[in-house]
């Protein structure tokens, strides 16, 4: 919590709990001249006035600086979040450099204006493209350096200028991207930082200086903010939650499975939105499976996210520990069988056991309930079409998987799960491709050229 007398907001280590910094709590004020200067920089010709090439060699210089400072910014996102270090590196680290260079080149390439001939062959329509005006871009604490790069980086090719608030628990990292952007020259006004947790949030979404509004957090709040917006017609994109499926087709081996799902159902000690944590599997198999997840989730490592041996470091604080144990407490009271829950961890940090429970019910909360821990939940099913009404038979529809020795089979069940992006044997975000969540995972698409769209 702040702290009342200096308005600070200490942030403490997940690992050991040690205070890694502070930083100053914003108030309304602060934010109202954040998106002042935000208007400021929009209308200012240094920015407004540049075509798509120089807004393209701004991003640049951007990308430029913010590589030089990639192992930094990828020790603080661990240091507060318990990100494994290897994931932070490529993720935090070499995500967002290679996300400004993608939508560099897409600004360079992209025309402003197009003479389209009218239907009616009475002259031509010009169609031009115009940034959509102030954008506020409010993240999450789960990959903060990576899903802040989604949203500015298109937006800036755009010609947008940014209010950015990062979540409080990974607040120290964005003033290393405010740094950056100094560094590189991006002209003021354009790219503003703003502290604070959901009140500092709200205020934003409902600024009348605010054109548009990119979240990415939890379905909770996404539709809180969607209301709102819709009350003011404001235009918004919503990267929400997830539930996804890993569907397990009959012809798949068992052992490679498990190793897949180490990474498409586990990544970042469960904190990713899209993993595969429902593992549906044929019901004659079940055993087979469940006891090769078993051994995966007993071969990790848990400690240390720095020791680049470590393959689960801890959650992000002690509500989401909590919260996650009450979830395996649930699930071993109810009797279901499980490995993990008894697993030996460190007796400081907010560590988490991977954990796999078998003959999971896919109406029990285990297999309904976003966890975002290392917890994944086995669901028997009898034939290909109960495994897609399964995998449907969700709030959600974010990522998934489908795993087969036969990749065209495995394409077709992939077209039958209602959801925003899919993988056969792997799952991993494309740059290229638009990433977006259909039913209460979201509304609206980032990444690729329709990221540069919205
Ligand atoms: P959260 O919703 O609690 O917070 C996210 C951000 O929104 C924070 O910056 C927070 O301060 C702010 N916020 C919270 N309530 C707000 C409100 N009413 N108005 C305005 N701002 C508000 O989410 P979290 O716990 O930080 O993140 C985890 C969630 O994010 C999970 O549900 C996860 O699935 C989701 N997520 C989704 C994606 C995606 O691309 N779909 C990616 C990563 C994480």
């Amino acid at each position: 919590m702040p702290d009342a007398a200096s308005a600070r907001q200490h942030v403490h280590s997940p690992i050991d709990h040690r205070e890694i910094g502070s930083y100053p709590v914003a108030t309304h004020t602060d934010v109202d001249a954040a998106v002042h200067a935000a208007r400021t920089g929009l209308a200012d010709p240094r920015w407004a006035a540049l075509s798509g090439a120089e807004r393209a060699d701004h991003l640049e210089r951007f990308a430029d600086e913010i590589e030089k400072i990639g192992a930094e910014r990828a020790g603080l996102t661990t240091a507060q979040n318990g990100m494994p270090i290897a994931v932070a590196q490529s993720a935090e680290g070499d995500g967002p450099v290679g996300l400004l260079r993608y939508y560099a080149a897409l600004a360079r390439a992209t025309e402003p204006e197009q003479r389209r001939p009218r239907l009616d062959g009475k002259g031509v329509t010009v169609v031009r493209r115009e940034p959509v005006g102030v954008v506020t871009m409010i993240v999450p604490w789960n990959f903060p350096q990576v899903l802040t790069a989604f949203k500015l980086a298109p937006a800036l090719a755009a010609g947008c200028t940014v209010v950015l608030k990062p979540a409080p628990e990974t607040t120290l990292d964005a003033f290393l991207l405010a740094g950056a952007a100094e560094r590189a020259g991006l002209p003021p006004g354009v790219l503003n930082v703003i502290t604070g947790g959901a009140d500092i949030g709200e205020h934003l979404v409902t600024h009348p200086g605010i054109d548009k509004v990119a979240f990415t957090g939890s379905t909770a709040a996404g539709r809180a903010i969607g209301r709102t917006c819709g009350e003011l017609l404001r235009p918004v994109t919503l990267e929400l939650g997830g539930k996804s499926a890993a569907i397990v087709l009959d012809d798949a081996d068992a052992v490679e499975v498990a190793s897949g799902l180490a990474t498409a159902s586990l990544l970042n000690n469960g904190q990713t939105c899209y993993l595969s944590t429902r593992v549906l599997v044929p019901q004659h198999r079940h055993d087979e499976i469940f006891d090769a997840l078993a051994d995966l989730v007993s071969s990790l490592t848990v400690g240390d996210p720095f020791d680049v041996g470590i393959h689960v470091g801890p959650v992000v604080s002690r509500r989401q520990r909590d919260r996650i144990r009450g979830y395996i407490d649930t699930a071993v009271a109810d009797g279901l069988p499980g490995v993990g829950a008894d697993r030996a961890l460190p007796d400081h940090g907010w560590f988490v056991a991977p954990s796999v429970f078998g003959r999971v019910d896919n109406t029990s909360e285990l297999a309904r309930e976003e966890i975002f821990g290392p917890v994944l939940a086995v669901i028997p099913y009898h034939g290909l079409d109960h495994a897609i009404a399964l995998a449907n038979d969700s709030e959600y529809g974010l990522g998934g998987t489908v795993w087969t020795r036969d990749e065209q089979a495995g394409l077709e069940v992939a077209r039958r799960v209602q959801t925003g992006s899919i993988g056969v044997n792997f799952f991993d975000l494309d740059v290229g491709a638009p990433f977006g969540g259909v039913k209460a995972s979201g509304l609206g698409r980032e990444l690729g050229p329709e990221g540069l769209d919205a």
